[in-house]
């Protein structure tokens, strides 16, 4: 599989008068065509001030302060914003957790929907109508025919998800990023949004970043999952590798905390995501950490390979 994403230690920090907030500090990692990338971690983590870097939709008080994304060459750190409406929603789209927040009461769903296609191509609304119909029937959505003159308020959370995928499909991306898409919705809509984004990668080929707190539904679609703690990737592997032998004492927390027959989550790792503003010096999670030794709390663990896997312990550095 040929490489779509290389981001190449990435930092965005907040700039707050009470200090300066590392949401994303130092983050390297890959996505091939094609491929499903679980992104994990607790609130906090930074996995959602990632997902907005990658689709050029950072403002202040956030900066890249360094770094590099590198997406089919181009490195989007030094996009302007005419660039950026140009490329997003046609290479790069996203789908976010609260379809309510991000469609507009006043327009109809289908008008919404058109103008996607409007932005990148120009001319009226009304000719994509029926553009908007064949996604509505690719998505699933129950009588795309009335459905297109509905209004948000007349839909259920599950209908307005599909709006928001439909939009995100529109101009079949390279690379689709869905933040959180299925926490508003219940359960039975949760796993047929699930199934739709796994036909959407077999059909069209985008690459999906999927980010969620919930690891077991990573479990069940992605090709590789990457977890991340206070600002870093703590751990990054095969989805069965995570499953069967995690390596970081943070991933074997998450997993641990999994109900076994119905990967559902039981309780939570105890204690909280550090400040990122003043983080615990060492290991970031060496005030959580089981297996914390005295050196954790001086020494901040490289990211290095392990059997093919990325992990930063110092469990494992030699
Ligand atoms: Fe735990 Fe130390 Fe590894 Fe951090 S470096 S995860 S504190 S064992």
């Amino acid at each position: 599989m040929s490489e779509i994403l290389r981001v190449e230690d990435l930092r965005v920090y907040y700039h707050l008068p009470q200090g300066v907030v590392k949401a994303v500090d130092g983050v390297s990692f890959s996505l091939n065509r094609g491929e499903i990338l679980g992104v994990a971690g607790e609130s906090g983590s930074g996995k959602s001030t990632l997902a907005l870097a990658l689709a050029g939709l950072l403002r202040p008080p956030a900066v890249i302060e360094s770094g590099r994304i590198i997406f089919n060459g181009l490195d989007l750190t030094r996009l302007g914003e005419g660039e950026w409406r140009r490329l997003r929603g046609r290479k790069i789209s996203m789908v976010f957790q609260d379809p309510s927040t991000y469609l507009n009461p006043v327009y109809t769903s289908g008008f919404q929907v058109a103008e996607v296609y409007e932005a990148h191509r120009g001319g009226r609304i009304s000719r994509y109508m029926d553009l908007v119909k064949d996604l509505y029937r690719k998505v699933k959505m129950a009588d795309p025919e009335r459905r297109v003159h509905s209004y948000p308020h007349q839909m259920s959370g599950g209908m307005k998800q599909r709006v928001l995928i439909s939009m995100a499909i529109a101009e079949k991306p390279d690379l689709i990023i869905a933040d959180e898409p299925t926490s508003a919705l219940d359960v039975t809509i949760q796993a047929e949004i699930i199934e739709l984004l796994r036909e959407i990668r077999a059909e069209t080929g985008s690459s999906i970043i999927f980010i969620t707190h919930d690891l077991a539904l990573l479990l069940e679609i992605a090709d590789r999952i990457m977890i991340m703690y206070a600002g870093k990737i703590v751990e990054l592997g095969r989805s069965s590798e995570i499953r069967e032998k995690p390596l970081h004492p943070y991933t074997r927390g998450l997993l641990s905390v999994l109900k076994p027959e119905r990967k559902q989550k039981l309780a939570s790792i105890p204690g909280s995501i550090p400040s990122l503003i003043d983080p615990p010096k060492g290991c970031r999670f060496h005030p959580r950490c089981p297996m914390a030794m005295p050196e954790c709390s001086r020494i901040e663990p490289k990211t290095i390979k392990v059997n093919g896997r990325i992990v930063s312990c110092l469990l494992y550095e030699g």
